[in-house]
């Protein structure tokens, strides 16, 4: 997600890039995505927000209920006076992941200067004053004046810039699953917006994508103590119990994941640093983050935006323009990190917590949601005027 847009970002600005992606088809298998407003005019500077919003579901709203006892602990109206005004005219999207590279690509496939390596694993760097070699794991070697990392959470290039950093494990692992809507009971068809049930230990989300003629499910489960893999019975035995416990449509969309596939979910430490001279670390790699806000993707579109903008600002060199970069984003995206490890408590506490919890979520009216996230569904300033002579 995050090379193929800066790819787009920068081919746009008339830059030569090489996209070196070591799958053999880039973004060939995915799920649903959400992004929120502040996405739309990124898509708008790489080119393709007429495109991404056709190919994008509008949920009308997002719904967190209790899992146990189908409480509402928060309802946010998508589509309202109330949010368009707030938040610019610009719309809440859910999108398939395929089809958001699918545009991606395409528009990609237009600028002679954007070249797509598939198949190609990046293993090493070495760099000098004039410029970067990225070596292959086939022995291949790519020279360029710049190496931009994108290569994710478990980032190999994050590790060679910073040894000691390693990815942060959750204890939580996320099935996925996508399911022709045809095939779903009433009660999980009955729900146009996004749906998210949170108990102790777990939440479960779901919402329609493609006209919603499919239903994009996700499940996060804390792996009990001693289980290693989804196989154990223990496992299984686990996700019965909380079957057992929920309500229906909760327990619905339970018994339609998939639990052979599942992710382990991590995040990383918000660093500084991200950049050393010629190289730097974008997306995922620089600020990976829980997907509590449902934002890893978002902050990876904005990062092409901005190091876009900075890369092809002549008053800057690939040095300062690096340094620029971090320095503009740092603070938005280490507060979507640790705003997100703070939501995960909210998402997944039981007992005492839960009761403090549901209490302080339901004395809040949606007025008071929407000014808790204004600061991440507004848009950014895309203007350089803060980071000239950065
Ligand atoms: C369950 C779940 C739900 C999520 N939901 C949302 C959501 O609704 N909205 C949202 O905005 N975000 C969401 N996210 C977060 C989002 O998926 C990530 O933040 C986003 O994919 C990060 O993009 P990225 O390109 O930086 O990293 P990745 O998507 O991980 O891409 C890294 C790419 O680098 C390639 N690569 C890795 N190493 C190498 C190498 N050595 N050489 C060459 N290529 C390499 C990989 O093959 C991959 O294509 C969710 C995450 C999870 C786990």
């Amino acid at each position: 997600m995050a090379g193929l847009s800066t790819a787009l970002a920068l081919g746009l600005k008339g830059l030569p890039v090489q996209l070196l992606e070591q799958a053999d088809q880039i973004g060939a298998i995915g799920y649903g995505v959400q992004m929120g407003p502040n996405v739309v005019p990124m898509l708008r500077a790489l080119g393709v927000e007429k495109e991404v919003v056709e190919a994008s579901y509008l949920p009308p709203d997002i719904e967190l209920l209790d899992a146990y006892t189908s409480e509402r602990l928060t309802h946010l109206p998508l589509k309202t006076p109330a949010f368009l005004n707030r938040y610019q005219g610009l719309p809440y999207l859910a999108i398939h992941r395929v089809d958001l590279h699918e545009v991606l690509l395409k528009a990609c496939a237009k600028l002679p200067h954007v070249h797509l390596n598939q198949s190609t694993t990046v293993i090493d760097f070495e760099q000098d004053h004039n410029g970067v070699r990225a070596m292959g794991s086939e022995g291949q070697v790519f020279v360029g004046r710049a190496l931009i990392a994108a290569d994710g959470l478990r980032s190999k290039l994050r590790a060679k810039l910073h040894p000691e950093d390693s990815p942060v494990e959750s204890g939580y692992v996320a099935h996925r699953c996508l399911l022709p809507m045809s095939q779903l009971p009433d009660v999980l068809k009955s729900r146009a917006g996004v749906t998210m049930w949170t108990g102790k230990g777990f939440h479960v989300i779901y919402y329609p994508l493609r006209g919603s003629s499919v239903l994009n499910m996700v499940l996060v489960v804390q792996l009990p103590q001693g289980v290693q893999t989804v196989s154990d019975q223990a496992y299984a035995d686990h996700i019965e119990r909380i079957k057992s416990e929920v309500s229906e449509p909760a327990r619905a969309a339970m018994g339609h994941m998939d639990l052979k596939r599942r992710w382990a979910i991590a995040d990383r430490e918000p660093l500084r640093g991200w950049s050393d001279k010629r190289v730097t670390l974008l997306g995922d790699s620089a600020h990976a983050t829980l997907q509590s806000f449902a934002q890893g993707a978002c902050m990876a579109m904005e990062d092409s935006v901005v190091l876009a903008e900075l890369l092809g600002n002549s008053a800057l060199d690939v040095q300062e323009a690096f340094k620029a970069f971090e320095k503009k984003r740092f603070l938005r995206t280490a507060r979507v990190q640790l705003q997100s490890r703070s939501l995960w408590e909210d998402f997944h506490c039981g007992g005492h917590w839960a009761a403090v919890r549901t209490a302080r979520f339901t004395e809040q009216k949606t007025e008071d949601f929407f000014r808790c996230l204004d600061w991440l569904w507004t848009p950014i300033d895309l203007s350089l005027a803060q980071v000239k002579g950065a």
